[in-house]
C-alpha cells in the first residue's frame, strides 16, 4: 500500500480520497478550506497544513482542483507549493480538468525539478467517484503510467493511457464538449417541443429508438424532464471546460457550434444557475 496525498477535497477530490482509504492506502489530505477535510480526518486520514507538507514523504500526490489557476497555486506557490515537498521517487498526478497548455507547462516544471508527473483527468461524476468507477484519461510517459497503477485502480475502473502530456486534457475536454453540445441541444428541443404542444416524453421516447440517440441524451433528458437539478456536475464547471476546449480554436468562428453551447452555459450562469447541475440549462427554455 502507498502513502498518497490528495490536494483538493471538493465534490470529486473528497470521494477519490475516500476510495483510496477504502483500498487501504495511507492517505494525507489538504484543502484550501480546512473544514472540507473533517469527515476524512475523522475516518483516519492525516491532515496537512500546506500542499508542500502534504507532499513531503508522500509516494503519490493527487490534485483535484477547480481550474488552471488553482492548479498553479497548489503545485507551484513559493514556500507552500506541493512540488517543493515532493521526493524524487514520488509521482505527482494532476487529475483536475485543465487546459492541455497548462498541463504541459506544469509537466515541464516538474521535469526541471526531477519530479515524475502524470495528468489523469477523470470522466464520471460523484456517483462514479463514490463507487471508485471513474474513467481516468492519463497523459504522460509509459513507465510513470505503469508505476501509478498502484493507486489509480482504487479510483477508476477504466484507466486509459491516452498519450503524452496534454493528450489526457484534450480527451477530457473533447468528452465534456461533446456532452455540453448535446445537452444544450436537448434543453432547447425540450423547450421547442413543449411550445409546439407535444407530449415531450412520448416524442423523445420515439427519438430514443432511432440511431441518433446517445447514452448522454438519455441521461440528461430524463433528469431535465424529472426536474432534477441537484448539483453533480454544475453549470459553472462545464462552462469552464467548454471554454478551455475553445482555446484550441483560433477564434469562436472556427468552432461556432461549440461556442454557441458555451454561450448557453454563460447565459445560465448569468441567470444565477451556475451552481446547479448542468441539466438546469433547460430552465432557460421552458
Ligand atoms: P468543487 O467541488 O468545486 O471543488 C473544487 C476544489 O478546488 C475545492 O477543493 C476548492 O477548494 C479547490 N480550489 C478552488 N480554487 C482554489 C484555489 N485558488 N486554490 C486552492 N484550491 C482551490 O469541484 P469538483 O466537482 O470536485 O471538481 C474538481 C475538478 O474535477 C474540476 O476541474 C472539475 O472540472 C473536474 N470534474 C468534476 C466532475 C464533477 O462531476 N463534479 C467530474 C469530472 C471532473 P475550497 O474547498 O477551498 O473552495
Amino acid at each position: 500500500m502507498s502513502k498518497v496525498s490528495v490536494l483538493g477535497l471538493g465534490a470529486m477530490g473528497s470521494r477519490m480520497a475516500a476510495s483510496l482509504m477504502k483500498a487501504g492506502h495511507e492517505v494525507t489530505v489538504w484543502n484550501r478550506s480546512p473544514k472540507a477535510a473533517d469527515a476524512l480526518v475523522a475516518a483516519g486520514a492525516r491532515w496537512a497544513r500546506t500542499p508542500k507538507d502534504a507532499a513531503t514523504g508522500a509516494e503519490r500526490v493527487v490534485a483535484m482542483l477547480r481550474d488552471n489557476e488553482a492548479s498553479r497555486q497548489v503545485w507551484l506557490e513559493s514556500g507552500t507549493g506541493a512540488f517543493e515537498g515532493l521526493a524524487h521517487d514520488a509521482i505527482a498526478i494532476e487529475s483536475s480538468t485543465l487546459t492541455a497548455e497548462w498541463v504541459r507547462e506544469l509537466g515541464a516544471n516538474a521535469a526541471q525539478r526531477g519530479v515524475a508527473f502524470l495528468e489523469a483527468p477523470v470522466v464520471g461524476s460523484t456517483p462514479q467517484a463514490d463507487a471508485g468507477q471513474l474513467t481516468i484519461l492519463v497523459g504522460g510517459d509509459t513507465s510513470t503510467f505503469e508505476h501509478a497503477q498502484d493507486i489509480l485502480p482504487a479510483m477508476g475502473s477504466n484507466i486509459q493511457h491516452v498519450g503524452p502530456l496534454g493528450s489526457g486534457a484534450l480527451a477530457k475536454l473533447a468528452t465534456n464538449t461533446l456532452m455540453g453540445v448535446q445537452l444544450t441541444a436537448i434543453a432547447e428541443l425540450i423547450g421547442m417541443l413543449k411550445h409546439s404542444g407535444a407530449e415531450v416524453q412520448r416524442v423523445l421516447d420515439v427519438v430514443a429508438k432511432t440511431p441518433v440517440w446517445s447514452p448522454v441524451a438519455a441521461r440528461v433528458s430524463s433528469l431535465m424532464l424529472a426536474g432534477h437539478f441537484a448539483p453533480q456536475f454544475p453549470i459553472d464547471l462545464i462552462e469552464k471546460d467548454v471554454g478551455y476546449m475553445l482555446r484550441s480554436a483560433d477564434s469562436d468562428a472556427d468552432a461556432p457550434t461549440i461556442a454557441a453551447a458555451r454561450g448557453v452555459f454563460r447565459r445560465a450562469a448569468e441567470h444565477g444557475l451556475g451552481r446547479e447541475n448542468m441539466t438546469a440549462v433547460v430552465k432557460l427554455f421552458t
